[in-house]
């Protein structure tokens, strides 16, 4: 730990997330914590990452669910840390809206655990866009936040001008799923700078909640559109049932 760390611990002593306690470094959280948060684990679903405890239909395959079966996404797989609930909700809400960004650094041992089978041979990271009307009134996109830490720890450079939201594109939070898919159409573009970089390469996308699928899928469907070799999803949260984001 070096001065400066020390002089924050001081000024600041650290707490935990969820609960409030105070804790030993920056990032840690509270044994009661560990209670609280429903992190995703095996047996999943091998390409969208849901949990097989989730699936309400028969799963055909032991390793691919019913709905990847039958409609094969244009992802390769989806990696999330926790199940999107009531806990997940509150972390992630004020990491997005309030002045919580710090908890990107509780954030990134349960992104770089949760994402391992797609990190180890990604070429680059790249966040889901925000349109820049709203990166604006938000001053900074949490999801580019969450790549530049992941970066940083797992040395895959970001590409924030991976891809550029070219529609401002209503909220998603009161759509049913056909409709968030109509929302995010043709929402993205890779901007010409990047077209040369990208091509052949693996990408990981890092968003913060994986809801229905339709933005993760828009924006594979523009980077696959200009050569890229493949693209993963990378999320704090996965929903698992249909929920209010
Ligand atoms: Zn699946």
């Amino acid at each position: 730990m070096n001065v400066l760390h020390r002089f924050i611990d001081f000024v600041l002593p650290p707490r935990c997330i969820v609960t409030g306690d105070f804790v030993d470094g920056q990032g840690m959280i509270a044994p009661a914590a560990w209670r609280d948060l429903n992190f995703i684990a095996d047996p999943k679903c091998i390409r969208c990452g849901i949990p097989f405890e989730f699936m309400e239909e028969a799963v055909r395959d032991e390793s691919v669910c019913a709905a990847c079966l039958k409609s094969s996404p244009h992802y390769n797989m989806v990696r999330s840390a926790l199940v999107y609930d009531d806990f997940s909700r509150d972390l992630i809400l004020g990491f997005k809206h309030g002045d919580q960004t710090q908890n990107v650094a509780t954030f990134v041992p349960w992104l770089e655990q949760a994402g391992a089978d797609i990190l180890h041979d990604a070429d680059y990271l790249i966040p889901v866009p925000l349109h820049p009307y709203r990166l604006l009134r938000r001053q900074f996109n949490q999801s580019g936040l969450m790549a530049k830490y992941i970066s940083d720890k797992t040395n895959i450079p970001v590409l924030l001008e991976g891809l550029r939201r070219v529609r401002a594109t209503p909220t998603q939070g009161y759509l049913k799923t056909k409709e968030r898919y109509k929302n995010v159409n043709n929402a993205f573009i890779v901007p010409d700078e990047s077209r040369a970089l990208l091509r052949h390469k693996k990408i990981v996308l890092i968003d913060d909640v994986f809801t229905t699928g339709a933005t993760a899928s828009e924006c594979t469907k523009a980077l696959l559109n200009n050569q890229v070799g493949a693209v993963s999803v990378l999320t704090l949260a996965r929903v698992v049932k249909p929920v209010r984001v």
